[in-house]
């Protein structure tokens, strides 16, 4: 075996780039390892036709937590966010459109040009979400207390966040409880009239998860992301990424790339001893931090017959079969709307809680939506005088009845566009695309089902991520760790899968 590290990270994406470089700030010797030739995993950038880039994979940046920056010195290394929320639009047919913006009031007024009642009732909204974001932050940006041992210090930590909800007041507290298992229609019902609004509000309430408006919860899933969405990161997630990179190298962390780890050793005690890599070489180390999905670490990466049942049992039904598909466009001039101002980089569809019931009920008999939702991004990199979109496409599932044939993939893309000039003339101005469909996604990035962060957002996947053996980071399997998107608190651009995974290799 070559040299010993104190920790090996399996995988570059932005939270194994955290994990290592907390671990190598506290002086420990990291050897990162990443199969592809470049860093950033989901948030890689990716040319997907000559000069037209995507930003990442993503869209939203917004949900990257202050405290990692700021622990991470990544604005020293670059990192520029820029002070406030992104601008969304919410489009309905017809040429109609609502903007989010940061600025409340202006909010308003969008929303005014539709509804008097809305405008109002938005106001009250965003007075309700200002109200409940310290406890949702507080629960979201710590490692959950240990259910399983439940000591006294975990204790201690649950009866806080009891605590927390009854700071909220008697009346704040009792509409947070009455509406978290709400689904996501029946609260935005009780509140407001104007369908396409409503349907757009609703879109992060269902992102990567195997729900629809209609199903129990996702009100919780709105919550989550309506409060801890915040500044969005200036040049996207590359911009993340190089600056997690520069911090990492800093901290000494080793960075090997095109190194794919397959297999973690393990001693006759089941103690991890190291790593083998796909050509053989074998790396030791007492720790291994894997950040890749909690189905690739424990059934691809450890040998079969090294799992005890109970582990096998429940990361097999930790949900996680994609449901979302990618499209990339590339235009021959940039993307308008006749409405839009030019800081406007997010746009949503949906247009009505039907439309959007009839574009999830295929997933569930495995077909994709003739009608999908769409989230649009339109700050793509591309060449002077084109336009390049970046479209979550919902819903698509990882099994295909049939299979993701060309023909299969070909009519999603049809579909998808069929969709768009709907909300926009487009149509003469596409030169060129990529679809990445489920099955796509888990071949590229090593993403056992493709699911789009590791594992659904689900109340049960939620503080017991992935299952409640794990769900400290330590897994049973004697210094192996979890720091990716499938652990708490989930998917998404936010450095804390990472970042608390890190903190628990530490703290052992
Ligand atoms: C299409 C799409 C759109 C999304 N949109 C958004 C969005 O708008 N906003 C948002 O906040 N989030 C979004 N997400 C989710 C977000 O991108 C992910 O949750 C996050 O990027 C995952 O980061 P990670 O570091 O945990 O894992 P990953 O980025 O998946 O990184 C894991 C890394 O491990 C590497 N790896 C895997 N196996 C091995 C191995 N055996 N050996 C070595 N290396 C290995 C992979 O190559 C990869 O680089 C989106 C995801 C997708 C797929």
């Amino acid at each position: 075996m070559s040299k010993k590290y104190d920790t090996i990270v399996i995988g570059g994406g932005h939270n194994g780039l955290t994990a290592a470089t907390v671990l190598a700030k506290k002086g420990q010797k990291v050897v990162l390892l990443e199969r592809r030739s470049v860093l950033g995993g989901i948030g890689a950038g990716e040319e997907f036709h000559p000069g037209h880039w995507s930003a990442g994979l993503l869209h939203e940046t917004g949900s990257i937590r202050q405290h990692a920056i700021n622990e991470l010195d990544l604005k020293k290394h670059g990192l520029v966010t820029t002070g406030e929320r992104a601008s969304v639009a919410m489009l309905g047919k017809k040429g109609k459109c609502i903007t989010l913006y940061n600025d409340e009031s202006r909010t308003v007024e969008s929303i005014r040009k539709y509804s008097e009642k809305d405008a109002e009732a938005y106001k009250a909204y965003r007075s309700f979400i200002n109200k409940i974001t310290p406890l949702i932050r507080d629960i979201m940006d710590q490692a959950p207390p240990d259910l399983v041992k439940m000591g006294n210090k975990d204790l201690w930590q649950l009866v806080k966040k009891g605590l927390g909800l009854k700071k909220l007041g008697k009346a704040t507290m009792m509409e947070f409880l009455k509406v978290a298992p709400m689904s996501v229609q029946d609260f935005l019902d009780e509140r407001f009239e104007t369908e396409f609004l409503k349907a757009g509000m609703a879109g992060p309430a269902i992102y990567g998860s195997f729900t629809s408006p209609r199903s129990a919860y996702t009100t919780l899933n709105l919550l989550i992301w309506e409060c801890l969405s915040t500044e969005e990161i200036v040049g996207g997630p590359q911009n993340l990424i190089a600056s997690l990179q520069k911090a990492a190298e800093q901290a000494g962390v080793e960075i090997k790339l095109n190194n794919s780890v397959k297999r973690i050793l393990l001693d006759q005690d089941r103690k991890v001893k190291g790593v083998q890599l796909g050509n053989g070489e074998e790396i030791e180390s007492n720790v291994v931090a894997s950040s890749c999905s909690p189905s690739e670490t424990f059934f691809n990466l450890i040998e079969p017959n090294q799992i005890e049942y109970s582990l096998e049992h429940g990361i097999e039904h930790f949900r996680s079969r994609g449901t979302t598909a990618k499209l990339m466009l590339a235009l021959d001039k940039p993307f308008t709307l006749d409405e839009f101002e030019n800081e406007l980089q997010f746009l949503r569809t949906g247009n009505s809680w039907l439309e959007m019931e009839k574009a999830y009920d295929p997933v569930k008999y495995r077909n994709f939506s003739n009608e999908p939702i769409l989230d649009i991004y339109l700050g793509g990199k591309a060449p002077e005088g084109h336009g390049s979109l970046s479209i979550l496409v919902h819903y698509a599932p990882y099994e295909l009845e049939g299979g993701w044939t060309d023909q299969a993939k070909k009519q999603l893309e049809e579909n998808v566009i069929e969709t768009l000039v709907q909300y926009s003339s487009i149509k003469g101005s596409i030169i060129g695309s990529e679809l990445l469909t489920p099955v796509d996604l888990a071949e590229r990035y090593n993403l056992p089902f493709g699911h789009i962060f590791h594992g659904e957002h689900a109340v049960d996947q939620m503080l017991t991520r992935p299952i409640p053996s794990c769900m400290q980071y330590k897994t049973p399997i004697n210094g192996l760790y979890l720091c990716g998107s499938g652990s708490h608190p989930g998917g998404g651009i936010t450095c804390m899968p990472g970042y608390l995974g890190a903190k628990a290799i530490l703290k052992n």
